[in-house]
């Protein structure tokens, strides 16, 4: 059911989004990229993309931030591609400081994209699902959807949010032919860890790749990242006709993380 298909896929420039742009072209899908990223890298994921899967691509590079913007990359990745039938709201950052100490600008930044933008999206996203009576959506939120960690107020705060989101959109178009659902990944080796991993590694005068393992054991049984392929393959799941009624699920990905 996904050929012809059109994705716009939120911090597709890197990561997880780069990955599931990847896998979704795969099935022949047209791929709308946004996230930040120098020209002539963009102009090289475009180039791969649409070689390797014979697919269309466009670029937008709203900074998700900003409300206009974002409306602005759903109105504009509409008309460059025909229509937004799936959307995967992937855009995220972290900052890692206790409640007392985290700068306000800092706490409304992760609000704004992590939680903000995917509401912002959805708003302009959905009408046309639901006039072709078809469409994805998948919020890609986190462990930290689920559960807490120490000194992630901001992330856990609009992470819980995302998943309430996914809930409350999800039951609006329960009866359609639109679905509504979100991820929620334990660790990924990607950019967003790097520091986390750094941190441990300088605080404990270990190697990186020790510094590593020491992440994996505190909280994820398996001690093994999941991948951005893996992830991908359930999002691409998610999206096919045997997961039509999946509806406003939180799904995990986490090595076990959530089952402790
Ligand atoms: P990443 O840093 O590799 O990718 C983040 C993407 O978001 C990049 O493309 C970046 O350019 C884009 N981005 C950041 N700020 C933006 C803004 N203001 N406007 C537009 N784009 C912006 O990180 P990742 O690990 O691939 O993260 C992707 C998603 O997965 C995030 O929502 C993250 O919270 C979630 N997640 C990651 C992990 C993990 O362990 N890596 C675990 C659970 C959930």
């Amino acid at each position: 059911n996904l050929p012809g298909k059109v994705a716009l896929i939120t911090g597709s420039t890197s990561g997880i989004g780069l990955s599931v742009a990847k896998k979704l072209a795969s099935q022949g899908v047209h791929i709308g990229l946004n996230g930040f990223a120098k020209p002539e890298e963009v102009t090289a994921i475009r180039k791969e993309i649409e070689s390797q899967f014979k697919v269309k691509t466009f670029y937008h590079g709203a900074d998700l931030k900003e409300g206009t913007q974002v409306k602005s990359m759903v109105q504009e990745t509409s008309k460059a591609l025909g229509s937004v039938d799936i959307l995967v709201n992937n855009a995220g950052i972290q900052y890692i400081e206790t409640a007392v100490n985290f700068p306000e600008q800092k706490f409304n930044d992760i609000i704004a994209i992590n939680l903000t933008a995917a509401f912002l999206t959805t708003k302009y996203a959905l009408p046309q699902m639901l006039d072709k009576n078809w469409g994805r959506i998948i919020n890609i939120a986190s462990v930290h959807g689920l559960v807490a960690s120490v000194n992630k107020c901001a992330y856990v705060a609009a992470k819980h949010g995302i998943v309430g989101l996914t809930k409350a959109t999800a039951l609006e178009v329960a009866k359609t032919g639109v679905t509504i659902n979100a991820v929620c990944p334990g660790w990924v080796m990607t950019k967003l860890i790097e520091t986390q991993i750094q941190q441990r590694a300088d605080q404990y005068k270990i190697s990186f790749e020790e510094a590593q393992i020491k992440l994996l054991e505190e909280k994820q049984p398996s001690v093994t990242p999941v991948s951005t392929d893996q992830l991908g393959d359930l999002i691409t799941f998610l999206c096919s006709n045997s997961a039509s009624q999946i509806k406003g699920s939180a799904y995990t990905m986490d090595g076990g993380w959530t089952a402790q």
